[in-house]
């Protein structure tokens, strides 16, 4: 439920009503705007009521959130969030990418592949140390080895870094090498996992779409972090699973045009996992501009043939240095910046 107060309302009104929301067990949300007051109050329906809020001379209106979500929904805020991961901003009037291999597998090569980013302008490196593979005989990650070449690359190149997290037990142990943590679509529910993001941290998180995820679904998965503590939240929509198997899977777009006029998080797009195609990641990261999205999450690698994991859907030197130069005015175009 929001509240909105009227243009005269105090900090006291405000929490006369506020302390009133948690003596119900609801929880009370603070938002001061330029000209009006706005509260809200989250919880069981059914005590909602009891608020009995047309006592209070100070509110002006009162409005249901109607969708099952409320933290990361655009009811309740309208305006864009911007997320920081490291000190750089996500969202708002920014298209960011973050690029860097699948799996770290070597000081040389997350070296290698950083200085090429870097070279780029590329402001995020992504890498992951904990992979979840579907086979238990692939390579599983480098694991702590992975998160201090991460670190090492991060202060080398001045790259904040973005990497996977697969065990609640790891948030504490990633908060010294990581900038921001991916949730990955295997774990997109996860819910231990996404408390723990959410209560451990106010760092950054991706979250990645489940690949059979419905948006509601990543949307409830989004506030179970928020709801946690942590408003840091950033979506991503990265393929899902169709009829069609000419491609690894289907990016849905509609997905990232109905994200962003549902909820106020930054919208990204994986048209790595999305495609799994090297040739359809440029055009459809493109696409993902043109479409709305805050940024693009990309995989590259210096020597594809000789990955430990999706090598085939890895972006060279040559191929990265043509997909920035390709999606610049597509960027412009959109009113944002690089
Ligand atoms: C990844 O980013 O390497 C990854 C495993 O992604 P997803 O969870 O989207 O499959
Ligand atoms: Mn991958």
């Amino acid at each position: 439920m929001i509240i909105i107060l009227k243009p005269q309302a105090t900090e006291q009104d405000a929490n006369e009503i506020l302390d009133k929301i948690s003596s119900l067990g609801l929880k009370p949300l603070y938002m001061p705007g330029i000209e009006r007051t706005v509260l809200g109050a989250l919880g069981d329906e059914r005590v909602l009521s009891q608020l009995h809020l047309d006592a209070y001379p100070m509110v002006d209106e009162i409005k249901p959130v109607l969708s099952p979500y409320k933290l990361v929904s655009r009811e309740l805020q309208a305006h864009d969030s911007i997320v920081s991961i490291g000190g750089v901003k996500v969202g708002g009037g920014n298209f960011t990418v973050i690029a860097g291999p699948c799996s770290v597998e070597s000081e040389a090569q997350l070296m290698s592949i950083s200085k090429m980013i870097k070279s780029y302008g590329v402001p995020l490196l992504r890498g992951g140390a904990f992979k979840p593979r579907t086979s238990p005989y692939s390579f599983q990650g480098l694991g702590l080895e992975g998160l201090q070449l991460l670190k090492a690359a991060r202060e080398t190149f001045q790259l904040p870094v973005v990497s996977e997290i697969i065990d609640p037990n790891d948030a504490d142990l990633m908060r010294d090498y990581v900038d921001c943590y991916q949730i990955g679509a295997r774990n997109m529910q996860n819910f231990r996992l996404l408390e723990a993001v959410g209560k451990q941290t106010d760092k950054a998180v991706l979250l990645k779409r489940g690949m059979s995820a419905t948006l509601e679904e990543l949307l409830l998965a989004a506030e179970y972090i928020i709801n946690a503590g942590n408003p840091n939240v950033i979506l991503c929509e990265r393929g899902i699973r169709t009829f069609e198997t000419a491609t690894r899977n289907t990016l849905d777009l509609n997905a990232v045009a109905y994200l962003k006029e549902k909820s106020h998080l930054p919208v990204f797009v994986d048209p790595s996992h999305g495609t799994g195609v090297k040739s359809l990641i440029n055009p459809l990261s493109r696409a993902a501009v043109a479409v709305g999205a805050d940024g693009i999450i990309v995989e590259t690698h210096l020597n594809p043939k000789e990955a430990l994991s999706d090598g085939h859907q890895a972006l060279t030197g040559e191929d990265f240095a043509t997909l920035m130069a390709d999606i610049k005015p597509f960027v412009a175009a959109a009113g944002k910046s690089l």
